[in-house]
Parts: C-alpha cells; sequence; structure tokens
C-alpha cells in the first residue's frame, strides 16, 4: 500500500482557510476595511456595487506598501503586525492573523495599487484565485486601493449560497457602522452602486453616532465612564424610553475592535431593570479598554468573539457604571416645580460677572427603588374606566367595558347618567390633545401617540387578516428586482396585517385592499416608507419582521397632531386605548397620558404654602 497522506497545495488550502475567514462579501469589507486602519488611514472610502458580490472597493490614504510587501501580503501567515509568540499577548492592531487578504485572493479577483510616502512609484499587482497574473509599477497615490471582484466565482457552492444584493448590502452596512463607530476620528465613505450612503467627517463619538444612526439619537445618550485598575468603560447609553423589541443598536467594542457578547449585554439590560418594558432592549455604544495581556482576541477567525480573564468582574464594572449613569440622568425628571424656581436665571446687572445656572437636585433619588410612575397613574384610571360603562357608538347601546356585556333596562338608566357625564368632560384641545377627567384626575391624552398604540396592537395580534378594504381600482407598484426580493420577505406580514397584495411578475406588486384604517391614505408611500425602514434595519427575526411592519405602518396610519376629531371619534379613540395592553406608554416609549389629581392641582396653585 502506498502512502496516502498528501500536503495540501496552497491555493486549496487557502481556498479551505477562506471558507472561515471570508463568509459573504461583508467579511472582506470588515478585512478591507480593518487593514486600512492599521495602515493609519484617515480617511477610507468604500465602494459597492451589486451587493458587494461583484464589486467591493476599499481606498485608503494610509502608509501603503513597498512593492516586495504588496506581493507578501497576499502569502498565508503573513503578517507585519506579529513577529514573535510574546506579541500576541499584546496585540493592538485589527489584524494580526495574516489570513484575511490570501483567502479573499483565493476566492475572487483581487487587484491592489499601493505607494509608500517615501516611494516615487507605486506597485499593481493581480492575482485571479490565488495566482498572481500581473505584477508591474503604477501611479497612484500614497496609500492602498483594494478591488474585490467576482467574489466565490470559483467555489460555486458558496456563491449560491449568497443572499440578494440587497441582504448582502446590509451585511455590510453593518460592519461599516462597527468599523466607523469605533473610528470617529477617521472619515469614511460609502457608495452603493453609484449612491452615497454615507459621509462621515473625521468627528467626536457622539456625533459619529448621530451620523451613522440618526440626529435623533444626539438626544437620547446618556454617556457612561468609569475607570478601574483592569477596566476602563467609556461611552453611550440610550435612554430608557428609546428601548426597542428589535436589536440592532448595541455596540461592544474592546480595545477598539467590535465584539458579541450575550454576557456582556445582559450586564446591561439588568442594569436598566425596571426602566424598561419587558422584551424590549436597551441601545449602547460602550467602549472597554483592558490590558491586551488579559484578553484572548484568537478564538476565533473573524475576532468577534473574545476571551476574558476576569470575565465576572468586568461584568460587575459594566452593570454599575450603567446603573450610575442612569442614576444620574434619572435625577433631571424629578425636578419639580418648587425646585425648578431654584434655577438661578443671571441678571444681567454686570455681564463679566454671569453666574452659572444651577440646579437644586434630589441626591437621594433612586431610579431603581420606584414603580413607572407613568403606570401606576394610569392604573387607577383604568380601574375607574372600566367601573363606568360606555356606549357601543356603532351598535347604539350600552356596553359594560370590563364584561363586554351589554347593558339594558334599569342599569342602562343609572349609567347613563355616568357616561353623559364623561362625554361631556370629553374634548380636544390645540386639535392634538385630548382632554377629559374621570374619577379623581385630570387627563390628558395625546391623540397621536394613543392611536398610534392602538393601530400598533391591532396589527401585531394579525386581527387585521382577511379584512382588507378593497380599492376600487387596484394599484400597481412597480419594484426594482432588489426591492422586490424586500417586499416578497415582509408580504406575510403585509397580509396579516390587512393588506391585500400579490406579486405581478417579477417587477411588481398589484395591491389590491388595504387596511380599514388606511382608506383614502397614500398607500404606495406608507409602503415605500416602511420597505425603506425594512431595508435598514439589518438582521432581524421573524418576530422583529413582524414588529417592524406593525410599528412603521401604525405610525404611518396613526391621526396625526392636528386633525381635528369630532366627539364620537374621540370616544371611539378612547376606548379603543383601553383595550390596548400598554395605554399609558406609547410605542416609542414616550407617555401617551398626562395626569393631575386634585391634590397635585392644588400643589400647582400653591394652596398649601
Ligand atoms: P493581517 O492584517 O492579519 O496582518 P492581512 O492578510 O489582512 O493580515 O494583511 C497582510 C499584510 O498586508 C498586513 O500585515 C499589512 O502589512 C499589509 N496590508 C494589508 N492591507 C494594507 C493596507 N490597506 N495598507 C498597508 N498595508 C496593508
Ligand atoms: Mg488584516
Amino acid at each position: 500500500m502506498p502512502d496516502i497522506i498528501q500536503i495540501l497545495p496552497d491555493a486549496l488550502a487557502n481556498q479551505i482557510a477562506a471558507g472561515e475567514v471570508i463568509q459573504r462579501p461583508a467579511s472582506a469589507v470588515k478585512e478591507l476595511l480593518e487593514n486600512a486602519i492599521d495602515a493609519k488611514a484617515t480617511e477610507i472610502k468604500l465602494i459597492i456595487k451589486e451587493g458587494g458580490k461583484n464589486f467591493i472597493q476599499v481606498v485608503d490614504n494610509g502608509t501603503g506598501m513597498s512593492e516586495t510587501d504588496a506581493r507578501l501580503a497576499f502569502e498565508r501567515h503573513a503578517t507585519s503586525k506579529l513577529r514573535t509568540s510574546d506579541d500576541l499577548f499584546h496585540i493592538t492592531t485589527k489584524g494580526f492573523r495574516g489570513e484575511a487578504l490570501a483567502s479573499i485572493a483565493a476566492v475572487a479577483k483581487v487587484s491592489v495599487k499601493t505607494r509608500r510616502a517615501e516611494d516615487a512609484t507605486g506597485t499593481q499587482i493581480e492575482i485571479d484565485a490565488s495566482k498572481v497574473v500581473s505584477h508591474e509599477p503604477c501611479s497612484c497615490p500614497v496609500g492602498t486601493i483594494f478591488t474585490i471582484k467576482n467574489l466565490f466565482y470559483n467555489v460555486p457552492a458558496r456563491r449560491k449560497f449568497l443572499k440578494s444584493d440587497q441582504v448582502e448590502f446590509r451585511h455590510i452596512i453593518d460592519e461599516f457602522q462597527r468599523v466607523a463607530l469605533a473610528h470617529p476620528d477617521i472619515s469614511f465613505y460609502l457608495y452603493n452602486d453609484e449612491t452615497q450612503v454615507f459621509q462621515l467627517e473625521s468627528t467626536i463619538l457622539r456625533q459619529r453616532i448621530a451620523h451613522l444612526m440618526g440626529a435623533h439619537f444626539n438626544s437620547r445618550l446618556v454617556p457612561v465612564e468609569e475607570a478601574t485598575d483592569f477596566v476602563k468603560i467609556d461611552g453611550f447609553i440610550c435612554k430608557p424610553d428609546s428601548a426597542k423589541k428589535t436589536r440592532g443598536e448595541q455596540f461592544f467594542f474592546v480595545n477598539g475592535r467590535f465584539i458579541k457578547s450575550p454576557y456582556f449585554h445582559h450586564a446591561v439590560s439588568n442594569a436598566f431593570e425596571d426602566l424598561i418594558e419587558k422584551d424590549t432592549h436597551p441601545g449602547y455604544f460602550l467602549f472597554l479598554e483592558i490590558d491586551p495581556a488579559k484578553i484572548d482576541v484568537n478564538i476565533h477567525p473573524t475576532k468577534t468573539e473574545v476571551k476574558f480573564e476576569d470575565e465576572r468582574m468586568i461584568y460587575a464594572v459594566i452593570r454599575s457604571s450603567v446603573r450610575q449613569a442612569l442614576g444620574k440622568y434619572n435625577i433631571t425628571p424629578t425636578l419639580d416645580f418648587d425646585a425648578e424656581t431654584a434655577f438661578q436665571i443671571p441678571i444681567k446687572k454686570n455681564i463679566s460677572q454671569v453666574v452659572q445656572p444651577t440646579i437644586k437636585v434630589n441626591a437621594d433619588y433612586n431610579p431603581f427603588k420606584k414603580e413607572n410612575p407613568v403606570k401606576k397613574e394610569w392604573e387607577s384610571f383604568y380601574e375607574v374606566a372600566k367601573k363606568e360603562p360606555m356606549k357601543d357608538l356603532l351598535a347604539n347601546q350600552w356596553v359594560d367595558l370590563q364584561t363586554g356585556e351589554v347593558i339594558d333596562g334599569q342599569k342602562k338608566n343609572e349609567t347613563e347618567e355616568l357616561l353623559l357625564d364623561l362625554e361631556s368632560k370629553v374634548f380636544q384641545l390645540f386639535n392634538r390633545y385630548i382632554v377629559t377627567g374621570s374619577g379623581n384626575s385630570l387627563w390628558i391624552i395625546d391623540q397621536h401617540r394613543a392611536h398610534e398604540r392602538v393601530l400598533y396592537e391591532k396589527f401585531l395580534s394579525q386581527a387585521n387578516q382577511g379584512h382588507s378594504q378593497m380599492i376600487m381600482f387596484p394599484e400597481t407598484w412597480e419594484l426594482n428586482g432588489a426591492d422586490m426580493a424586500a417586499v416578497n420577505e415582509i408580504l406575510p406580514d403585509l397580509i396579516s396585517s390587512g393588506f391585500d397584495m400579490e406579486p405581478i411578475g417579477t417587477q411588481a406588486m398589484i395591491i389590491r385592499g388595504v387596511p380599514a384604517d388606511a382608506t383614502g391614505m397614500d398607500t404606495k408611500n406608507m409602503l415605500e416608507t416602511l420597505l425603506e425602514q425594512y431595508k435598514n434595519a439589518g438582521k432581524l427575526t421573524a418576530e422583529d419582521r413582524r414588529e417592524l411592519v406593525a410599528r412603521s405602518l401604525a405610525s404611518k396610519m396613526s391621526i396625526k397632531s392636528g386633525m381635528i376629531l369630532n366627539k364620537p371619534e374621540i370616544l371611539q379613540l378612547l376606548r379603543d386605548l383601553l383595550a390596548t395592553q400598554m395605554p399609558w406608554m406609547g410605542i416609542n416609549g414616550k407617555p401617551i397620558i398626562f395626569s393631575k389629581s386634585p391634590d397635585e392641582l392644588d400643589e400647582l396653585f400653591l394652596k398649601f404654602k
């Protein structure tokens, strides 16, 4: 028998390794961006076409490479970042395994153009499935341009496994975001199919977050800062009222590297405890600095998992620093009317002597000891309201809200007075609030948020399926291939929300019916907004997807601030709101109801002073 063991040829070994490091276009993007950062670039451009399947380009203004280095960079285990095994314990660069370029080059057509500041000419190398096809001098700016074409063209099984362009592009955005967040001092630009998606100038973290995630984030962020002997934490958490059901705004970085850690995520969620609804996730952007000797980033080829020596201690520090930050933030809303008069507004006596405004705060305030006050007040309202029968406006009969039973005869007479009382106390104010008094409280209800809550729960419950309002002339919604794929992904959710629609051919949907609440609205605009939000949402579970659809539709279809409501509409809205799971909280976590008891009103009028 001859010996049968053979050493794999390099090209094959690289292809196998590539399977581990490069799973999809986004993984190549991550490696290239990290290389540019390791090369000390201050400006990085990422250009994507067709979801990165056929074209990825990264242009940096970093150190560039010498001719020899440019060639060596594509060899396996070729790295400039690690020399001895000791270095492995002091890793400060993103890369160190020397695997990425060899892996990418094994499964694509790659070209690099690079020049160092000290060289007059640059080098251009083209590699096709690990084979160098050209290597010559070229003229190019200082820095490096990597171009990856036809990813996985020689590994059809992998290529087939790739998702739609648009799903692949979403993965790329995920990686881009992580890298851009970790390096606010570097300018990043992202282009997709010739359109600019991000233009992020060099800035500070807070602004980078706002540029990436949306300007509304700026007011949500609460700073976190803590330094102990073995770990330093800084960054931001998002205020509790912006916690979301969907995930995607959770970022941990360790020594500038994005990591996934369910364990540390738990530490943050745990710190938020009673401040957020169950099943919602707080947003955060937390940066940990730890002695590189105490962590091991080498356990996973894509390096998003890290092992820590003192995991439990880090957990404790994360939890306590987040709680502290929340505590500081929560002092502000407890300012009462009296305390507010303690703002010392400087009088313009002498301009050079402006006094710093000071705020009197309750230093003993502990946000974790208290129940959600809005919720508690609402519950008392709910108790009262449940006892009061309401008129079913459609059937024109009296109904007991608690039991749903029709009330007639004697009982009707007894309760008519009560209801008339409530009806006479309901009115709309400023075309945006509903004012009423029930039991022992004054209530001011935000009409838009109330209706949003009502619709949101309706769409989530699938109660609308089959209850479409047919439209007289069915509408055609033209879509490009990628968007069509996305619409098909959310089609089941649209149907259970009350849409009656289906694909015709590969480039359009036909809309025959819409949810009853959407009659007369601009359906296409509504659907396009939803589609855009869905495309930007990143990876979603089926449940998160349905949540996103419900949220988006609810917000588009709801009664807007400024709409005039008549009394039956107001009463209907109140009754629908009462039937929801969380009448006190808007779908964005903000209050729906503001209440004051007679005692509290007396206090406002300083009656006991
Ligand atoms: P690693 O990053 O783990 O060292 P890579 O395969 O990603 O391995 O890169 C190999 C080497 O190529 C790097 O160590 C670096 O010296 C060089 N290199 C890669 N990309 C760049 C770049 N954009 N600018 C300068 N040098 C680069
Ligand atoms: Mg690298």
